[in-house]
Formats: C-alpha cells, sequence, structure tokens
C-alpha cells in the first residue's frame, strides 16, 4: 500500500478507503467511506481535495457527523447547551458538567458552503430581514427556524458587548422570534492607564484588573445557570478538572500547528489544519474523540516530517493566513497556486493559548474572554498577527474578508498596514464567498501573483 502524503478527490477516496480496510483500518463508530456523507446534501465535498492518510480520513468522519452526535446526546438524556459567539470559554464550561455537551449554532455558517446552497436556511434569513448584507453566520437564524442541523438546544448563551454588529443583530433576530438566549457581556477590553492594576492574558494582551473581575462576575451567572439546568453544582473542581483537558487539547494542537507551519516539507494540508483548529473551539461535540483524532494527526504528522516526507512540490511560499474561509475549497486553492500555510489566525486564536492554571478557574476563564482578539481594537489583532508571522517566517500575508462581515471593512487595512511598515511583507486581502466558483478564477489569479511576488522576492 503506497502510504506516501498526497492529496486526492472525493472519487480516489473510495479506492483509497478500500486499500486502508483491506490493510486493518480500525474506526471508531462515525468511521466509514466519505463520499456516504453526499447522502447528507455536503455536495462541497466533490469540489474539495483531501489528504490521504487514515487520520485525515477520521477527521473528515468526525465533523461531518457531528449532528448525528448532537441528536445521540440528546436521545442519552445530556443536556445540550448552545454557546454563541464567545468562541472557546463558555465550552469549557459546560463540558465540565458531566451531563452536558456543547455546540456553537455559529457553526451553521459553513452550511450554504457544505451543502451548495440546498437547505432554506439563507431563503429564511432573507425573509427574516437578515439578508446577504450580513455575514454568513446568518445561516444559523435559518438554522434555528428551520429546526435543521442541530438540536433545538436546553440552554442558549450569548455573548454581548463587545460582539460585531452582524452577530448582535441576528442574535436579536433570533430572541425576536421565540428564542430566549442567556445573554452575557463582555466589555472592550482596554489598554490598562498607566498606574492602573493590570493583567497579561493569555497569547499576551493586558487587560485591567477591574475588567476581569467583571467578566468574572458574569461567567458566575453563567455558572449559576449551568448548573440549574444541568441539576449539578458546577464547582470549582469541576471547572479546574474541565480547564486541564481544554490545556490538553491546546497542547496538541499547538504542537500540530508548529509541525505543519515550520516542517521543511508540509506534512498537511491547508484544509485538514482548519478543520483541526476548529476542533479545539468546542470539541465538535465530543471532547474525548477530538483528542483522540487529534493523537491520530499528530502520530501522522510526526511521521511524515521525520520521513522527511511531504506534499507540494519545489519551496512553495510560506502564507500566513487571516479570517476563517466560507468556502472551504479557498483553501485547496492557495496550494494549487503555489502556496502554504505557515501560520494562521481565524478569529479565535484566544481558543488555542495555554489556559492558566496557577489562578481560581473562573479568573482563568474570564482571562481567557478577555484575550478573545475580537473583543479589543483590531490595531491589538493586527500586532498579535504580526508577531505570529514574524516568529513563523512568514512571506507573505492573506487576509481572506468574509462578505457582509462588519468587521472586515476596515480592519484588513488596519492589519495590512502594519505588516507592511513592520514586516514589509505582500499582503493579499480578498473576498471569498461561500460558493466561489463563480470568482474562483479571479481568486486563483490574485492568490499567483502573491506567490509570484514571494518568488521575486527571494530572487533578490
Ligand atoms: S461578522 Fe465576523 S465575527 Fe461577526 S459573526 Fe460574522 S464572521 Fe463572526
Amino acid at each position: 500500500m503506497n502510504d506516501l502524503p498526497a492529496q486526492i478527490s472525493l472519487d480516489q477516496w473510495a479506492e483509497r478507503y478500500r486499500q486502508l480496510c483491506d490493510g486493518g483500518l480500525r474506526e471508531p463508530w462515525y468511521g466509514g467511506p466519505l463520499a456516504r456523507h453526499l447522502a447528507d446534501g455536503d455536495y462541497r465535498l466533490l469540489r474539495l481535495r483531501y489528504d490521504n492518510s487514515a487520520a485525515a480520513l477520521r477527521l473528515w468522519n468526525f465533523l461531518l457527523t457531528e449532528e448525528s452526535r448532537l441528536f445521540k446526546a440528546r436521545q442519552e438524556g445530556k443536556k445540550i447547551i448552545g454557546t454563541m459567539k464567545d468562541l472557546g470559554t463558555v465550552p469549557i464550561m459546560a463540558y465540565s458538567l458531566p451531563n452536558a455537551i456543547a455546540f456553537y449554532p455559529d457553526g451553521a455558517w459553513w452550511v450554504p458552503c457544505i451543502m451548495e446552497n440546498t437547505t432554506r436556511d439563507l431563503r429564511i434569513a432573507d425573509s427574516l430581514g437578515i439578508d446577504e448584507s450580513f455575514c454568513p453566520v446568518r445561516a444559523m437564524l435559518g438554522a434555528f427556524v428551520a429546526c435543521e442541523h442541530f438540536p433545538q438546544p436546553d440552554l442558549l448563551i450569548c455573548s454581548v458587548g463587545a460582539t460585531c454588529d452582524d452577530f448582535s443583530a441576528i442574535a436579536q433576530r433570533l430572541a425576536s422570534v421565540g428564542y430566549s438566549p442567556f445573554w452575557w457581556e463582555i466589555p472592550h477590553r482596554r489598554r490598562p492607564d498607566p498606574d492602573e492594576p493590570a493583567v497579561t492574558l493569555p497569547g499576551g494582551f493586558a487587560a485591567p484588573v477591574s475588567q476581569v473581575a467583571f467578566v468574572k462576575g458574569e461567567l458566575q451567572r453563567i455558572r449559576r445557570e449551568l448548573s440549574t439546568v444541568c441539576s449539578r453544582e458546577l464547582t470549582d473542581d469541576m471547572l479546574a478538572a474541565g480547564i486541564r483537558v481544554a490545556n490538553r487539547v491546546r497542547g496538541m494542537l499547538r504542537e500540530l500547528r508548529q509541525l505543519v507551519f515550520t516542517a521543511p516539507r508540509c506534512p498537511l494540508p491547508a484544509l485538514e489544519l482548519l478543520i483541526a483548529e476548529m476542533l479545539a473551539i468546542h470539541y465538535c461535540s465530543d471532547r474525548g474523540e477530538t483528542l483522540a483524532v487529534y493523537q491520530d494527526l499528530l502520530d501522522e504528522v510526526r511521521r511524515r516530517v521525520a520521513d522527511n516526507q511531504g506534499l507540494f512540490p519545489a519551496d512553495p511560499a510560506r502564507i500566513f493566513w487571516v479570517n476563517p474561509v466560507a468556502d472551504l475549497r479557498a483553501m485547496n486553492l492557495l496550494e494549487e497556486c503555489g502556496g502554504r500555510l505557515c501560520g494562521t489566525e481565524f478569529l479565535f486564536c484566544h481558543a488555542l493559548d495555554e489556559i492558566p492554571e496557577d489562578v481560581s478557574p473562573m479568573d482563568a476563564l474570564a482571562q481567557m474572554a478577555l484575550a478573545d482578539p475580537m473583543v479589543g481594537s483590531a490595531g491589538d489583532r493586527a500586532m498579535r498577527i504580526c508577531n505570529d508571522a514574524r516568529r513563523l517566517n512568514a512571506e507573505a500575508v492573506l487576509i481572506s474578508r468574509i462578505p457582509g462581515a462588519s468587521h472586515c471593512a476596515l480592519e484588513g487595512r488596519v492589519i495590512r498596514e502594519m505588516i507592511e511598515s513592520e514586516l514589509r511583507l505582500p499582503v493579499l486581502e480578498l473576498e471569498v464567498p461561500p460558493l466561489s466558483d463563480a470568482v474562483g478564477p479571479a481568486i486563483q489569479t490574485r492568490m499567483q501573483a502573491l506567490v509570484e511576488a514571494v518568488r521575486q522576492r527571494r530572487a533578490r
């Protein structure tokens, strides 16, 4: 059996799957051939290219079975906690309870892409006045109203305050059609005044101690609500144990990213890395299985790096990618144009940082929530991106704008100007719609131009 790394199509996965099974592949309950997900309407799979490893197969199968996992948890009597917007903090609290699982309804923003606009979600959002002037997270509103893609949560928890206009408007519209989110406030993170007591947050931003105390109070309210809904007191010991598991998850992901970004030959494609990063936010509704999926990916990537195996020919351009893409196909496109990922900032870098274990669990979670790059200034976010791009030897930065996203209009410029002035690297800003086929050639041309710019700089 040929185990050399390669990218293959969905059709080629049929033969590859047979080979893996003949070779003794052992799969978890959600395993199976990738093409079976077409029957669920996941038509975009036909247009993607995949890593050919058993570890990648497990990753994809895990991602694409989240819906059935959530319904199974409901049947087993677990409480389903819908967490909205904070990306990474509240799920740690929910998973600290033995009878709760958490998921992000926000994740429905990829449904129009994965199902190639064959669902009613966007039409429903349109009919409720949330049209395409909003970002693709508006699909979440349609998904709630259509009762599709996830079970109705026992508790819905949503952050307000320092959130984008899109999410704020969509969440308010959700409340107006009968849902009752438990609102909690995350303040805009500000720089501490001179002589004001301050804390250095995970990831390096600073915040006033008073803001950490305020967020801690808000998280205490969530803690009480979770305890009530789950009929179980959420103690400090349970939270501390939940933080330890979160740090295990994050530690594995950190090693994976470091290997993928820095190995001489790229050991894992951009698309699989993006999916792997997303698991860290809410464990794709199964915390234990996330650890197992990461372990397989790490084993595969370590083996490839040790054997000097990798994908893509001849020294691809090292690209730092900013923002998640609405169309997953764009990640393939980067590599087809001669690039590889050397760093990422997909809006949730705070969910990858190690959580402090030397302070009380509630203080640690409050610090983490305030470390969210989206609750501070665009300048702060740009600075972190700049530092990471420098550390990872990026040769160019690609900022993928999210259609309709309120923060993308000006933030891209702030990031671009800082990268250009501090690092003097080429920067490409481009908008990627949920289905990018119509503009694919234009996106491809612009990515090729970025890669060409990198090659010219190397030749100087
Ligand atoms: S505008 Fe950006 S931050 Fe806000 S919901 Fe959309 S993608 Fe998320």
